[in-house]
Formats: C-alpha cells, sequence, structure tokens
C-alpha cells in the first residue's frame, strides 16, 4: 500500500509539466537548471573549444558557459547572429547552424516532456570550422532538459511543501482562534472575559502592545485595561473607532503602526482594543481579520457577561426587596418597622450610618425614629433644615459623592458623623413626603448608582409599611375611642382595668352619671344634651391623671379607673369633677358619683363587682338627692 502510494507519487509528479501559467518563473528556472547542466557537462571537449547559452521563448539569454565564460555570448561580438540562430530555431522549431566569418553558430530547440511547446534554445558558439551537428547538440539539449525538470520538479515540491506548510499554519491559527472563541464565550463574568480576551490576544500576537479602553466598568489595577477618555478626538483613532463603530489605523512618527477596534455586542460599545505593533516588527505579524474576529467575539461574550451580572445583580436586588418587604409587613408596629429599616438598610448598603425620620405634623417637626448615632436618638429638626428638607421640598431622592467638596446644605448628621457619602430618599405616604432616610459612609464616592436606585424602591416599600402601621394605629385609637365624648370605649377599659389588677396592689372606680338628663334633653333638646355631655367628658379628661382611664359607659353614665388609687383619694377626684361640672356646664346640669376600691388582700375581685358596687353606690346618690358623691360598700 505505501510503495503503492509511493509509485503513484513519482509518477503524478513525473506527469507535471510547466504550464502557461509558468512562464513568469521560467528564467530563474533556466538560469539554475543551466548552472547544474554545464557543471555536469563541462567535462566535454565542445566546452573547451566554445560556449553554450540558454535562450528562453523571449529570445533573451539566461546563462552561457564555456571557453569564454567571463563574458557572455553577446560580449563576443556575435550578437547579431546568434539572435538570429535564436529566431530561426524559433520560428522554425528546428536544429539550425551556421558559418559567418570566422564564427560557427548552432541552435536546437528545447520542448516541454508531455506536449512540442518549444521553453528553450540551447545555442553553441566556436570558431569557424568546428564540426556540432543536430545530433550532437540534441543530445546535449536533452541532458539540459533532464536537468531543467529537476529543478522544475524540485522547486514544485518545495512549492508545495510551503503551501502545506502555510496551510498548516493558517489551520493552527484558526484553532488558536476558535478555542479562544470558545473561551472566550465559557466566561460568565466581566473580568473573566476581559482577561481571557488580552490572553488570547497576547498569544495570537506576542511581539505587540494591546490595551482595552473601556467606556464604563473601568478594572483598576490591571495596566492593560484604560479608561476611554475623548479628549482630542481628531487625533485619537481610539476615540475616533469609538464613536465611528469601524476599526481605524495609523502610524505614528516612529513607524509603529497602531489599529482601533471598537468593542461593541448588539446593544452597545463598550470600548475599544487597540493594538500597537513596534516599527521594528513585521507589520505582517498582525492578521487583521483574526483581530477582528477576536474583537467581536469577545464583544458579544463581554456583552453577554454583562447582561448576566446585571440579571444577577436584579435577581439579587428583587430578592433583597422581597425579603425586606415580608419582614416589614410582619410588623405593625411602627416603632419596629423604623427600626427593622434602620438595621436592614445598614447591611444591605454596607453603610456606616442611618437615620430614620418621621414628619410629626402637628408639631411640623422631622424626628428621628431610629438611627444607631446614639446621639440622633428621638432628635428633632425643622422641614427646613438640612438634606431632611431638601428631600421634603422636592420630594427627590439625593446621591452625594463628597459632601466635603459639595457641601450643597449644611448637615448636622454628616458634621457629626463625618461622613463623605450619602444616599437618601422621601418616604411617601398617600402620595405627600411623611418620612425621609438617610444613609451615609465615611468615605467619599462609596455608594453606587445602583445603591441609590435600590433605596429609592426601599424606601417605597419602608413607605407602605408605615403607612399600613399607621392605619392600623388609627383603627386601633378608633376601636377603643368613644366617638361622641372622645374617651375611651367601654370596651377599652373592661380590659385595661383586667390588666392593671394584675400588676397594681390596688385600684378605684368612680362612676359617674348626669342628674335629671332627661329633663335637659326635653328642654333643649338632644343636641345640647350631647354638648354637655361633652363638657363633661372635658372636664373629667382634664381632672385625671395621664395613668387614669376614663371611658363612655354607657349613655350619659362616665366611668373612670383610677390605678393604684385608694377611695380617699378617688372621692377627692370625683368630688372635684362633681364641683367642676356644677359650676362650668353650660346649660348648668350636675352629676351624682359611686366610688367602688379593690385591694389585692381580697380574694378574688371581678370587674363586675367593682361596677356592681360603684353603680350601687351611685343608685344611693340619686336617692340621697344628686349632686353628691357616695362611696361603695368595700365587699
Ligand atoms: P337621673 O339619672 O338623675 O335619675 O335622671 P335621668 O333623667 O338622667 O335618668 P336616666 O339616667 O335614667 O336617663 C338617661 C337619659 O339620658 C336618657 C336619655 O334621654 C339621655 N341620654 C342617654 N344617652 C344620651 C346621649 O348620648 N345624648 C343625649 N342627648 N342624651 C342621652
Ligand atoms: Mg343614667
Ligand atoms: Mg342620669
Amino acid at each position: 500500500m505505501v510503495n503503492d502510494r509511493k509509485e503513484r507519487h513519482s509518477i503524478w509528479l513525473a506527469n507535471e509539466d510547466i504550464h502557461d501559467a509558468d512562464e513568469p518563473y521560467l528564467p530563474a528556472l533556466l538560469e539554475e537548471a543551466f548552472l547544474e547542466w554545464s557543471a555536469e557537462a563541462s567535462g566535454m571537449t565542445a566546452f573547451r573549444s566554445g560556449q553554450y547559452g540558454i535562450y528562453g521563448k523571449d529570445a533573451k539569454c539566461h546563462g552561457s558557459a564555456g571557453a569564454s565564460e567571463s563574458s557572455t555570448l553577446a560580449g563576443i561580438g556575435i550578437e547579431e547572429i546568434v539572435q538570429t540562430a535564436v529566431r530561426s530555431v524559433l520560428d522554425n522549431l528546428a536544429f539550425y547552424s551556421t558559418e559567418y566569418g570566422e564564427w560557427f553558430v548552432a541552435g536546437t530547440p528545447i520542448f516541454r516532456r508531455h506536449c512540442d511547446k518549444l521553453f528553450a534554445i540551447l545555442v553553441y558558439v566556436a570558431p569557424a570550422g568546428t564540426q556540432m551537428g543536430e545530433g550532437e547538440l540534441g543530445a546535449q539539449a536533452l541532458h539540459y532538459r533532464g536537468c531543467f525538470y529537476r529543478v522544475f520538479e524540485r522547486v514544485y515540491v518545495k512549492d508545495l511543501l510551503l503551501t502545506q506548510e502555510r496551510s498548516s499554519q493558517e489551520s493552527s491559527r484558526r484553532d488558536e482562534l476558535f478555542q479562544a472563541a470558545k473561551r472566550l464565550y465559557d466566561q460568565i463574568d466581566v473580568t473573566s472575559v476581559l482577561n481571557e480576551m488580552l490572553r488570547s490576544l497576547e498569544t495570537l500576537y506576542p511581539q505587540s502592545e494591546v490595551y482595552l479602553y473601556l467606556s464604563q466598568d473601568y478594572v483598576e489595577g490591571d495596566p492593560r485595561i484604560r479608561p476611554l477618555v475623548f479628549k482630542n478626538t481628531a487625533h485619537d483613532i481610539v476615540a475616533k473607532a469609538f464613536l465611528d463603530g469601524n476599526p481605524a489605523k495609523e502610524k505614528d512618527r516612529d513607524g509603529n503602526t497602531r489599529v482601533a477596534i471598537p468593542l461593541s455586542g448588539k446593544q452597545a460599545a463598550y470600548g475599544v482594543l487597540c493594538i500597537t505593533i513596534s516599527a521594528g516588527k513585521r507589520s505582517d505579524e498582525l492578521d487583521l481579520p483574526a483581530f477582528l474576529l477576536i474583537a467581536d467575539t469577545a464583544g458579544s461574550a463581554f456583552e453577554n457577561a454583562k447582561l448576566y451580572e446585571q440579571s444577577n445583580l436584579l435577581i439579587n436586588e428583587l430578592r433583597l426587596i422581597n425579603d425586606m418587604t415580608k419582614r416589614l409587613n410582619q410588623s405593625l408596629k411602627l416603632r419596629e418597622i423604623f427600626q427593622f429599616a434602620t438595621t436592614e438598610l445598614l447591611t444591605i448598603f454596607d453603610a456606616d450610618y442611618c437615620c430614620v425620620l418621621q414628619l410629626n405634623p402637628k408639631k411640623d417637626v422631622f424626628e428621628v425614629k431610629s438611627s444607631n448615632i446614639p446621639s440622633m436618638a428621638s432628635e428633632t429638626f425643622s422641614p427646613e433644615y438640612g438634606f431632611c428638607g431638601m428631600i421634603y421640598r422636592t420630594k427627590e431622592p439625593l446621591i452625594i459623592s463628597d459632601y466635603w467638596n459639595t457641601r450643597v446644605v449644611s448637615s448636622r448628621l454628616m458634621d457629626n458623623t463625618g461622613s463623605r457619602s450619602l444616599i437618601a430618599a422621601p418616604i411617601f405616604g398617600d402620595g405627600e413626603v411623611i418620612g425621609v432616610i438617610l444613609v451615609t459612609h465615611k468615605q467619599q464616592n462609596f455608594f453606587s448608582y445602583e445603591n441609590y436606585k435600590l433605596l429609592q424602591v426601599m424606601s417605597t416599600h419602608i413607605g407602605l409599611a408605615v403607612t399600613n402601621a399607621s392605619l392600623h394605629a388609627e383603627v386601633r385609637r378608633m376601636v377603643i375611642t368613644d366617638n361622641l365624648t372622645g374617651l375611651h370605649a367601654r370596651h377599652y377599659l373592661d380590659e385595661q382595668i383586667q390588666r392593671r389588677q394584675r400588676k397594681d396592689p390596688f385600684g378605684s372606680l368612680i362612676l359617674v352619671d348626669i342628674d335629671l338628663f332627661k329633663r335637659v334633653n326635653d328642654t333643649y333638646g338632644h343636641q345640647v344634651g350631647d354638648r354637655i355631655l361633652i363638657q363633661v367628658s372635658r372636664i373629667i379628661a382634664g381632672a385625671i391623671r395621664q395613668d387614669d382611664i376614663a371611658a363612655r359607659w354607657g349613655g350619659e353614665e362616665l366611668a373612670i379607673y383610677l390605678p393604684g388609687v385608694r377611695t380617699e383619694q378617688a372621692l377627692r377626684v370625683a368630688e372635684r369633677i362633681r364641683k367642676q361640672v356644677a359650676e362650668e356646664t353650660e346649660p348648668s346640669v350636675t352629676v351624682s358619683c359611686g366610688v367602688s376600691e379593690w385591694t389585692f388582700d381580697q380574694e378574688k375581685v371581678s370587674v363586675e363587682s367593682l361596677f356592681y358596687r360603684a353603680d350601687m353606690a351611685l343608685y344611693e346618690a340619686k336617692n340621697k338627692g344628686r349632686n353628691c358623691i357616695i362611696v361603695g360598700s368595700s365587699t
């Protein structure tokens, strides 16, 4: 099999012939073949007496050797005779010989090996009288042809090998490129893509300098990656490539070649890849299509990695928001919500300080509701002051990269903590600013734009939680408050008495009933009756301590529970109320009161029994003529 192939190869090579297309290469081949032939044939006598020359189809001499080696045939001065011989052979494709003066000239055609096309003429010149027949010169021509084809085959094989070597080089380069592209697409983070790209370029173009100019995401620390700045666009091919979206090339004063190629994906351009080949290096080292391919692949891979990174960030943010909302909504207590927000924001943003303020519309101040700065706890600020005031005015979030340099407003928070970076956002409730979140860090430029956006989203959720909790508190307040009098509702009083009984040693209850109220209603109408009821309630609210609980017991009966108070003191409170009602109501009414008490040494005091005894005492007071107070029996 191997032999077979070898044989086939040799036949194949012998079948190869020169073609018309090879004509331009013939002079060199003729010359080289002539040198080989003359070296082999120089022993012949004819060489000593005359001179040989090889001529091409163009009738030009491509080598001569023999008696007067130092000069060409033309140099002998018989140029014309020789040319006549050459022309004759060319025209007739046959041997030609002549004697002219003192010279003998002969020429014979040399044909291709597989067809009868002439490709050279062998000429012999010698002194007149020399014998050189068609047969002899023809044999020498055949010898020359043998040498010629040997040279031709050698060159042919060399050519083949060179082509093969080139194509194998090319294929290994393609392979490297393919591998590089594959590695690029394998990377899912931006930094790895950039590293891989620069590494591939360094491998493919070891003699060159490669730089990457990025419009954003400038990676600090890698000297090969630089920020893209637009200074002198007209003279800067990097900026030009970025703006045009096309590759740009230039030669600098030192003869170095620079090529700049935009690094872009489907959505945007991200930077420019720049390669410099110094003047000394071969410029064909830069295989531009390969470089373009790498840049193109890197652009797409970079974009993919960026999108992946962004979606990861987004997922992370959503997760954070989701977690926070869930936990915020677990609580309906405002204090807890503010506290939780502070802790959470400090962690999420890796911040140094956080402060959550709520607007108190009654006092028209912002109150610090939670903060990790002890000195700020329960501080209040005017709605015009500082960053809080700014946000209150503009209803816009804020990002400050260096407070020390910009100092748009003065801020106690920033000054006291030595903070330089700030992100802040309003807390909205029903479209109005109801609070402000301030998050700070001592380092300048600490917060990113993403941080700023995220805080905005979080503040929305905090706003919702605050609103929910406020609504809940409001509903609760409504549930435990009596509408008409503003005093507590009866069930709240019941609850509170029971609660206080668990921790106090004693307490008193006063029942207050307006005297002859039916008559007041009948005389002045129900609306005036209501007004009197409100007046009496205000008198009661003003006569008791913070801890005491006044409630509307029902109708025009009101009740006051005084925790930790014995009968004597309760009597004084009741007396104060009785007197004030008699003096201050308009139209004037009076009240009767029944007082009862419980102490810890009594075995079991139910709320019912406490009321029952007060009610009995009240009944007694009515019987006694009204506008008086009776203390009920202790059991
Ligand atoms: P006295 O307590 O001194 O024995 O006489 P009285 O007329 O006040 O009698 P009683 O306490 O039994 O009557 C309660 C009256 O109070 C009945 C009702 O007309 C009036 N009343 C109860 N609740 C309201 C209320 O919310 N508004 C008004 N205007 N009147 C009420
Ligand atoms: Mg009554
Ligand atoms: Mg009454």
